[in-house]
């Protein structure tokens, strides 16, 4: 008889529609893996806790809003995801949680695809929670930073977490910048015609963490000018990834996984 497949699972809450399961499914399913991966709704931290330890979960990714809360009942946390002040990621070694944060390795790794980081400056759009993430993990690659963001204090606190300039949202100070960055839902569906900035200098790079729709309107608007651009889909795509290869100790078949996210979009 199959031995019971090992489990792991998204938790959050509302959980909605999370392309999570079926990403990481067929990654299983394409590497012959006996493990499987489902959504889990869980209001509370505790209850979700307590039930991967029950049902002994190998894995959980954390998501919104889960992902300070739940740091309080881990045995671990990697010094990058205490430096971001989350986790999306826990991985249950026989009992024992230890926490990471995937989420800025797989902006940074999205990043590295089309640009090196040595010596260059980046402004981020946004100071919420993925642009902590982001933020720590370009001051960990030496990349220099300044934090816009339409509530000029909360730049201000994270800045002052990173060591950074910040300011309100305002395109005439990013024209010195080689990467640009939105981490704001402005743009994302239902509001496809809004872009958090339309003036985009020529020749840097744009990044947005926005996913649906695939080309938002900020990466349009970066196209005609001539700008090398990122979609969210890589960032999303690379923290799944790592969390694969935690999950399972194996490298993720990354073209396989890529697919699916695709075809979960379309
Ligand atoms: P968050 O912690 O709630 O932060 C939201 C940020 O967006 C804040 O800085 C907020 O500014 C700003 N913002 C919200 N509405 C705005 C508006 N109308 N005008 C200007 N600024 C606005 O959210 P988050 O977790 O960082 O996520 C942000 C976005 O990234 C979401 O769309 C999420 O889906 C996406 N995301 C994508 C990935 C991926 O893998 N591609 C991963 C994580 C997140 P204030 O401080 O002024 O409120």
């Amino acid at each position: 008889m199959k031995n019971n497949p090992t489990i792991c699972a998204v938790i959050g809450y509302p959980i909605g529609h999370s392309m999570s399961p079926a990403v990481h499914n067929a990654g299983y399913e394409e590497l012959g893996l006996n493990y499987s991966y489902k959504a889990l709704e869980f209001q509370s931290s505790l209850l979700a806790i307590n039930e991967m330890k029950k049902r002994n979960y190998r894995g959980y990714s954390v998501t919104i809003p889960h992902k300070v809360s739940i740091m309080q009942y881990l045995k671990k946390i990697n010094s990058v995801a205490l430096d971001i002040g989350a986790v999306n990621t826990i991985v249950n070694e026989n009992g024992i949680l230890n926490g990471y944060n995937t989420d800025f390795i797989g902006a940074i790794r999205s990043i590295k695809e089309v640009i090196t980081l040595k010596d260059k400056k980046a402004v981020i759009l946004g100071a919420g929670g993925a642009a902590r993430a982001i933020g720590f993990g370009l001051k960990n690659e030496g990349v220099e930073l300044l934090i816009q963001n339409r509530t000029v204090e909360k730049a201000k606190l994270l800045a002052s977490s990173l060591s950074c300039n910040y300011s309100g949202i305002n395109p005439n100070l990013i024209k010195n910048y080689d990467i640009i960055i939105n981490t704001t839902p402005i743009g994302m569906y239902p509001n496809e015609d809004m872009s958090i900035i339309n003036d985009i200098p020529k020749g840097c790079v744009v990044q947005d963490i926005v996913y649906n729709p695939l080309e938002t309107k900020l990466l349009r608007i970066a196209k005609k000018k001539g700008c090398k651009t990122i979609s969210g889909i890589g960032m999303f795509l690379y923290q799944a990834v790592e969390q694969f290869k935690l999950f399972t100790g194996r490298e993720a078949p990354i073209e396989k996984m890529k697919q699916v996210i695709l075809e979960e979009l379309s």
